[in-house]
């Protein structure tokens, strides 16, 4: 063997190798189309985008991969044809209650909230902000516990008090708001926690206000306020004008247990006119006992429509007058604010009001968070904390739910084959678009999950 043959056997050989050892996989992403899961022929609102158009949304690798009025179902391993639904962003949920699982009775750090998963995905949500259950000395308990083990993106804010919503002997100790030690905690994680809450206050004392605010302004993030008692000491119009920042949420804004309606016109109060003024922010959270319609169908009238739409979804207003966050908005819809702003209140606002705009929105290359929605055409009756009922012919139903870039609810099996269609073989990737088991082709193995 001549020298230059030798060195050319060597090199042979190492190719022969390099060769069957690249993964298969390698070989087969080559060949794979473009996208992962394509919807196609949907009504797109994207607010951030100013989007509201019949459009094709094509995802590839947990991302948004492009939007435009027509993407080839060629070019994606898996296409859903969502005509006549609404394509929006995943919703968010700026209010709920999801420290769930510590056995506490009477706590919102425990048995009074609800694990997140159960309540999400079907109504489009696919981000939640927990409304203060935790404080800076449990938040590490309730991130281990919940927010780790959720498939719903799961964010915090802190309660001011550092033991959480445990109930009213810890939640009108005043000296356990510690605003410096509540910031210290919101700095340590700060994808997670993105703002301070106050809440369910009896004192005449602005003390959890101004600790909060203190804690908000240190780790620079928002302070969500449920006013609590109402106190002469401590006037909504003095929270609005004076202890409140500019970016700061005021929550349960048509309770009228706090003045927010004035007795007069029955529209917004000078106080939340002026906080509005001042760039406060107004969020629905009706939850078991935060939602008038003698205050939401006048306010709305009068132009004082929400910044955001959340559920302060726990326990007890799972099943009451709140159902859910579609229901909530259906209400806010039925009282007439129109379809495309109510869902810019549950996607880009929120999204905005906690700081996290890379959600709440379908940019080319933003996480694919997707809702997909139905709007039925009906009778349908809407009620309130003192149980009076509003009409209303129109109401939203998920029809899909997208996070990540992956089907993880589908209420009419729009993203299956029927089950005596031939089998697709891209249904072998099957992983790349979905959360839920392919038909197994043949000779796939036989396990099955119980
Ligand atoms: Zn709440």
């Amino acid at each position: 063997m001549s020298l230059y043959s030798w060195k050319h056997g060597i090199a042979l050989s190492c190719l022969v190798i390099f060769l069957t050892t690249i993964p298969s996989r390698l070989w087969a992403q080559n060949t794979l189309p473009a996208y992962d899961l394509l919807l196609s022929n949907g009504h797109v609102l994207d607010d951030k985008n100013h989007i509201d158009a019949i459009m094709d949304v094509a995802i590839k690798d947990g991302h948004v991969a492009k939007v435009a009025a027509h993407i080839p179902s060629t070019d994606a391993l898996k296409t859903i044809d969502v005509k006549g639904l609404y394509v929006t962003p995943g919703l968010i949920d700026l209010h709920v209650h999801v420290y769930a699982g510590t056995g506490e009775r009477n706590s919102y750090a425990g048995d009074n909230s609800v694990p997140p998963d159960g309540f999400t995905f079907r109504v489009g949500v696919t981000t939640v902000v927990d409304a203060g259950c935790s404080g800076w000395r449990n938040f590490e308990d309730f991130k281990d516990r919940i927010i780790d083990r959720s498939k719903t993106r799961v964010f915090a804010m802190l309660n001011i008090v550092g033991a959480g919503m445990r109930g009213g002997k810890y939640e009108q100790n005043t000296a356990d708001m510690d605003g410096v030690a509540t910031a210290g905690m919101a700095l340590k994680y700060p994808n997670t926690i993105v703002g301070i809450k106050t809440a369910h206050f009896e004192g005449p004392e602005w003390i959890p206000v101004e600790q909060a605010v203190i804690a908000g302004t240190r780790a620079n993030i928002p302070v969500m306020v449920d006013f609590g008692t109402d106190r002469p000491t401590r006037p909504i119009y003095d929270l609005m004008t004076q202890k409140l920042r500019p970016g700061d949420i005021y929550t349960h804004m048509y309770s009228g247990l706090r003045h927010e309606q004035d007795p007069v016109t029955l529209g917004p109060s000078k106080a939340l006119v002026e906080g509005r003024k001042r760039g406060i922010y107004f969020d629905v959270g009706q939850g078991g006992g935060s939602f008038k319609w003698s205050l939401a169908v006048p306010m709305i009238k009068d132009g004082f429509i929400p910044d955001s739409i959340s559920t302060d979804l726990h326990i007890t207003s799972m099943n009451a007058a709140m159902k859910d966050e579609l229901n909530v908005a259906d209400k806010i819809m039925a009282a007439g604010v129109p379809l495309k702003e109510i869902v810019a209140e549950m996607t880009s606002h929120p999204a905005r009001e906690i700081r996290h705009e890379e959600l709440g929105n379908l940019s080319e290359g933003s996480i694919a968070d997707v809702a997909v929605l139905r709007l039925e055409k009906g009778k349908f009756g809407f009620t309130d904390m003192v149980n009076s009922r509003l009409d209303g012919n129109q109401k939203l139903i998920c029809e899909l739910t997208i996070k990540d870039g992956k089907i993880v609810y589908d209420l009419n099996g729009i993203s299956a084959n029927l089950w005596t269609a031939k089998l697709d073989p891209n249904e072998k990737e099957a992983y790349r678009w979905s959360t839920f088991a392919p038909r197994p082709h043949a000779g796939a193995g036989t396990d099955t999950e119980h």
